[in-house]
C-alpha cells in the first residue's frame, strides 16, 4: 500500500465501483468524487494522481481540468497529473485542457496499472518524473 491518494472523478455509480475495484486491487487507495466542482475543490488537498471522466453533470472534465491548471498556476503548486478516463474518443481535446495522458472506457486493469507506473510520483516529488 501506499499513502498516496488518487482521486477517481467520475458520476457513473458502475464505473466507480469498477475504477475503485481496480485501483484497490493494484494496491492504491483513493477517493472518489462525482463532479467537476468537486474534483477542483478537493484537489486542494493532498491528491497525487486524478482519473478524470470527461462527461459529467455539471462542469464536466475538460472545465474542470483547465479550472485546476488555472489555480495552480496563481497559486504556484506543482501540477497534479491529470489523466482521462473517457466513453469518448477525444484524446486531443483532453491533452489541449491540459491532461497528461488519456484514456477510453473501459480501462483494464493494466491500462490503469500502466498510467499509475508513467505519472504517479515515487517519492512524493512528481517533477523527480521530468528531470
Ligand atoms: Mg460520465
Amino acid at each position: 500500500m501506499t499513502d498516496r491518494l488518487v482521486m477517481v472523478v467520475e458520476d457513473d455509480p458502475v464505473v466507480q465501483l469498477l475504477t475503485r475495484h481496480q485501483l484497490a486491487r493494484l494496491g492504491q487507495s483513493c477517493i472518489v468524487v462525482s463532479s467537476g466542482e468537486e474534483a477542483v475543490a478537493r484537489v486542494k488537498g493532498n491528491i497525487s494522481l486524478i482519473l478524470m471522466d470527461v462527461g459529467l453533470p455539471g462542469m464536466d472534465g475538460l472545465t474542470a481540468t483547465r479550472m485546476i491548471r488555472e489555480q495552480e498556476k496563481q497559486e504556484n503548486r506543482q501540477s497534479v497529473p491529470i489523466i482521462a478516463l473517457t466513453g469518448h474518443s477525444i484524446r486531443d481535446d483532453c491533452l489541449r485542457a491540459g491532461m497528461n495522458d488519456f484514456l477510453q472506457k473501459p480501462a483494464l486493469l493494466a491500462d490503469i496499472q500502466r498510467v499509475l507506473d508513467t505519472w504517479l510520483p515515487t517519492n512524493g516529488n512528481p517533477s523527480e518524473k521530468q528531470s
